[in-house]
């Protein structure tokens, strides 16, 4: 049986040849299939080509060549994601059923699965990805148009029901057309849902989103942990130098999501500073934070 894997996973675990810039902490692998029905507008897989999810690349490989490979591995955890294709809810617990033998944790990131798949594959699975992914229901009509807009607000209530609270992740699109306050009432509403949130920023061919604007969205779903969104807004718009402890701690801009994510590379070109951290920043990726935050 063949898996489509990120080739920055298949480069650390040796199944091919190609330079490593940030080591990945956890195993990235994709179902395998035609295209996704899903159609939405900024993902490369609605569009049929099933070799690409965001920038990445994703070549495909024998599942028993992997298996090994990552038992052996210091790799934490592995990710596997679904597009919308034929029968993927029997695909995804076929998988799962193979990829228990690495006993590494699982997560599953894939349009909703039923109550019966969920219960099934829970064990070896803790935890879930939920594509929540625009902030506010109108746009994701407008990105997501092959799904009702609540059928992933759905999702992430019954995966919350089943997998308990803190084991599931929303993951939300920074730059889809909403604002700092739209994506903060959302991510207050997530939070007070019981499950976390993991931030992308937007990568088109010809638009990425503005740095500055994604560093407060990071700080902003860091003080909502805290305080209320008028409280973050305020210190975010107002008074950002009172942030500064936060800033300089680094962790805000780190990677969000399951224990052991760190996704190099998922949204950021090589080379260029990274939207999401995979690691430790350094105090001269922190000093360029502050630039952009506009503290000095
Ligand atoms: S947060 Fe990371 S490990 Fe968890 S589902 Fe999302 S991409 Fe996968």
């Amino acid at each position: 049986m063949e898996i489509r894997v990120s080739s920055g996973t298949a480069s650390y675990l040796s199944l091919q040849n190609s330079q490593i810039l940030e080591e990945p902490t956890t195993a990235y692998l994709l179902v395998p299939g035609g295209r996704c029905r899903g159609a939405c507008t900024y993902c490369p897989q609605g569009k049929g080509d099933s070799r690409w999810l965001s920038r990445v690349s994703w070549p495909l490989f024998e599942i028993e060549d992997l298996l090994e490979k990552v038992k052996k591995s210091d790799i934490e955890r592995i990710c596997l994601q679904s597009p919308d294709i034929e029968d993927y809810e029997n695909k995804i617990i076929e998988i799962t059923k193979i990829l228990e033998e690495t006993e590494k944790p699982i997560s599953v990131s894939s349009p909703p699965l039923s109550d019966e798949t969920l219960e099934e594959i829970k064990g070896p699975v803790d935890h879930i990805g939920v594509g929540i992914d625009a902030v506010t229901n109108d746009l994701r009509k407008k990105t997501k148009p092959n799904y009702p807009p609540l059928v992933f607000w759905d999702y992430l209530s019954r995966a919350i029901n089943i997998f308990g609270r803190k084991n599931v992740t929303a993951h939300m699109i920074v730059g889809m057309g909403e604002d700092l306050e739209q994506l903060g009432v959302t991510v207050r509403k997530i939070f007070d849902a019981g499950a976390d949130v993991s931030l992308f920023s937007l990568l088109l061919k010809d638009y990425q989103v503005e740095m500055k604007y994604y560093r407060k969205a990071q700080l902003l779903t860091y003080l909502l942990h805290e305080q209320n969104l008028a409280e973050s807004m305020e210190l975010i718009e107002e008074k950002p130098d009172e942030c500064i402890e936060y800033i300089e701690n680094g962790d805000i801009f780190r990677t969000r999501g399951c224990p052991g994510c760190n996704r190099p590379f998922y949204t950021t070109k090589p080379g260029d500073e990274h939207r999401n951290f995979p690691r430790e920043l350094t105090s001269e990726e922190i000093d360029q934070i502050k630039e952009e935050l506009g503290i000095k």
